[in-house]
């Protein structure tokens, strides 16, 4: 039998027999929801109290398989530092649950790696990930995971980052767009320069190992 394909991160639920990663915004209603899920408050929504996060977290952590979308995005007018204390305060539910987390980062590289640094033990999967080679040696050494959507892979330097990204470091994702999971295999096989089956095993043993 083949592996199923991983969807790391996706808006869409969908009821499919792929192994789909929903991404919930911390009040939404799981009661539904038949797969994993991530749960997290989205760095546009920074202005939401810390104080309550434990408390409002707390009824999602039996069933999360992560804590996210969470992170940093400097293409918007949120200061970095408020988005800063929202994501420790994120991180430290993450650490004290060993839940992995999903990161949304947008230019914002520099200010991710020294809280990556002071959370060493938390997995990161970073969604939508396209960076330069220096970046990417950075994160390396931490417990980090790659993911990519079409969007990543199609921009002009798409194919060598999914190439330099270490194999059993590497995510693919459907995230908002309307790409199904199949076509960002095949994108990724064909810049990879492997076949379809020999990713979604290999991913799919990434998945079973972060996720156990
Ligand atoms: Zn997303």
């Amino acid at each position: 039998m083949k592996a199923p394909f991983v969807d790391i991160h996706t808006h869409n639920p969908s009821r499919s027999s792929h192994i789909s990663v929903v991404s919930a915004f911390l009040g939404d209603d799981v009661a539904d929801a038949e797969g994993p899920f991530s749960v997290g408050v989205h760095p546009w929504h920074s202005d939401t109290p810390i104080a309550e996060l434990e408390r409002r977290f707390a009824p999602y952590l039996d069933r999360a398989v992560a804590i996210g979308e969470v992170g940093l995005d400097r293409a918007i007018s949120i200061p970095i530092e408020q988005q800063a204390a929202l994501l420790a305060a994120q991180l430290d539910i993450a650490q004290k649950h060993q839940l992995p987390v999903v990161v949304h980062c947008v230019r914002a590289y520099s200010d991710l790696l020294p809280i990556i640094k002071r959370y060493k033990e938390v997995a990161y999967i970073l969604h939508g990930f396209y960076a330069n080679p220096k970046q990417l040696a950075d994160l390396l050494p931490y417990r980090t995971y790659f993911s990519m959507g079409i969007r990543e892979l199609q921009r002009p330097n798409g194919t060598a980052i999914v190439r330099s990204i270490p194999a059993h470091r590497l995510f693919l994702e459907t995230d908002d767009g309307p790409a199904s999971i199949a076509e960002v295999y095949d994108a990724a096989a064909k810049a990879i320069g492997t076949d379809i089956t020999k990713l979604r095993e290999l991913l799919y043993r990434s998945y079973t190992n972060l996720f156990k």
